[in-house]
């Protein structure tokens, strides 16, 4: 578009300026066409001064963490993708709270935690996106969830201001916040943790990893769970009884080792996995008359 890259250029450095970038390379089911641009800010300012000036040329705009949790279309997205990634990921440790930008890894966050003796957030160790990401689906892992440690979340709103919500004010739910809700943009997140062992700590780090490793299909490429656990079930449990273990179209399968994972065999199309998700829904619905939802959010699809 003609004269919005000049603008883009005046608020962020021209390396953070991506045009045509292929979404396979920033999700982890490693599937996605091309974006019309990818723009990743390095602070608040410029993620203020990038979305005002879209906002300004009507282009549709989509925040992108870690891609960990996204399905993308073959076609890709017609509008902006803004990412809060390693450009904004400081992370700060003040007694027992620990600030961190929205864009760092969880795993760095568990990292940082552990490494100043921190205990409260190891759940989150091996779960493979954004703090960021995080808070928008409350994400958690083996009896833990980001809502039980967070005491305050730095957002934008729509109208380009700055707020800061509380613990309630964030709606948790399961895999759900507020930012689910309406278009907030995560931007810092401070979580409060108790002082622990630090053997410990990295003890259950590390019993959690292998967990993951033993039950998960972590060797594909994957969104992680695609379903949302349907009240008084287990998605994986009920698509395993429905005989779907190693259902496959195209490059996208039904995880052999795990039925609650859709993954990416290599050279799986967006279309590939939807419509192994849309056939396993269907299965399921007819097996056990029991609605299965994706975890798993989809973009660019018509
Ligand atoms: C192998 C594997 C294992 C997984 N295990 C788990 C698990 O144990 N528990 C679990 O909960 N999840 C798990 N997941 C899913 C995923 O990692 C989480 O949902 C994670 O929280 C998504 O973070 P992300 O940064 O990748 O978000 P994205 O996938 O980039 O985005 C997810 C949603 O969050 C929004 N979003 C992202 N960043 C921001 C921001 N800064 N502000 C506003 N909105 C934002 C996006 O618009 C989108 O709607 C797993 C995934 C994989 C691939």
């Amino acid at each position: 578009m003609k004269g919005l890259i000049e603008k883009l250029e005046n608020c962020i450095p021209k390396s953070c300026i991506l045009e045509q970038e292929p979404m396979s390379k920033h999700t982890t089911f490693r599937i996605g066409g091309p974006a019309d641009y990818l723009l990743e800010p390095e602070n608040v300012e410029q993620l203020l001064a990038v979305r005002e000036i879209l906002q300004e040329a009507g282009i549709p705009c989509f925040l992108l963490g870690n891609g960990s949790n996204l399905l993308v279309s073959d076609e890709g997205y017609r509008g902006a993708i803004l990412k809060v990634g390693s450009r904004m990921s400081t992370i700060t440790v003040e007694g027992n709270r620990l600030i961190t930008g929205a864009g760092a890894l969880m795993s760095q966050v568990a990292k940082a935690a552990w490494e100043h003796g921190l205990t409260g957030v190891e759940f989150a160790s091996g779960i493979p996106g954004t703090i960021g990401g995080g808070i928008t689906m409350n994400a958690g892992a083996y009896g833990g969830e980001l809502r039980q440690v967070v005491t305050r979340v730095q957002v934008v709103t729509p109208q380009g201001e700055i707020r800061e919500l509380t613990n309630e004010a964030m709606k948790f739910g399961y895999r759900h916040s507020i930012v689910k809700e309406q278009p907030l943009i995560v931007t810092e997140v401070e979580l409060e943790l108790q002082p622990g062992d630090k053997e410990q700590i990295k003890n259950l780090m590390d019993d959690l990893a292998t967990r993951r490793r033993e039950k998960q299909p972590l060797e594909y490429p994957s969104a992680g769970s695609t379903f949302k656990r349907p009240e008084g079930y287990f998605a994986g449990e009920l698509i395993m009884k429905a005989d779907l273990r190693g259902f496959q179209m195209g490059g996208a399968r039904v995880s052999d080792k795990h039925c609650g994972f859709v993954v990416n065999m290599g050279g799986a199309t967006a279309a590939d996995v939807r419509a192994v998700i849309q056939a396993v829904q269907s299965r399921v619905w007819d097996c056990f008359q029991v609605k299965l939802e994706p975890e798993v959010i989809f973009l660019g699809f018509s």
